[in-house]
């Protein structure tokens, strides 16, 4: 059993997955919970995280302190520069299904400028750091679509019209328009 095991290898049990080196659990990515924890305490370094022990699939529980409050959220390895996605989820204990839908809806529904905050009745418990890199991934995702997709389209377009012509463009655009008139 190695302790600086740092290249994991996991076996070959989905459900289980280990690493063969250190016998460590290890979550997507084959990084460990611990390795996890480091990735999100790296987004916000001034506020004191932990892990709770809790785990489901591959999302495992943060416990967020500041001075008078605790605050949970769910963090699983991700392929984003910050490493991980987080959500919170308003059951006490969701499946790990129910976080994965909660993050997508969550990520579709993310607003793109930063909403303003109405009153101060009741803090929000937030990883603020990961709200605003959560805007700033998806208005990247949208700038990706746009210099990605806008040319295939074009492309398409172009191809479209060489290959069918200006007349089989029409045809094909009527044949269209029939079907929703
Ligand atoms: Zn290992």
């Amino acid at each position: 059993m190695k302790l600086t095991c740092h290249n994991h290898r996991p076996t070959a049990d989905v459900f289980d997955p280990r690493c063969q080196r250190c016998g460590r659990p290890l979550l997507d990515q084959n990084i460990t919970r611990d390795e996890l924890l480091v990735r999100v305490q790296a987004l916000d370094p001034e506020v004191s995280i932990s892990l709770t022990g809790r785990q489901r699939g591959t999302w495992v529980e943060v416990a967020q302190e500041d001075t008078s409050d605790v605050w949970m959220f769910w963090a699983r390895p991700a392929a984003n520069i910050a490493g991980f996605e987080a959500v919170e989820h308003p059951s006490s204990n969701p499946t790990g299904e129910e976080l994965g839908h909660a993050f997508l809806i969550e990520m579709m529904s993310a607003p793109a400028a930063p909403a303003e905050e109405i009153g101060v009745a009741w803090s929000r418990p937030k990883p603020s750091r990961w709200d605003r890199f959560k805007r700033w991934s998806r208005a990247n995702a949208e700038r990706e679509f746009m210099v990605i997709a806008a040319p295939l389209v074009c492309l398409w377009a172009t191809a479209l019209f060489v290959v069918l012509g200006w007349d089989g463009v029409k045809g094909v655009a009527s044949a269209v328009a029939s079907i929703f008139s």
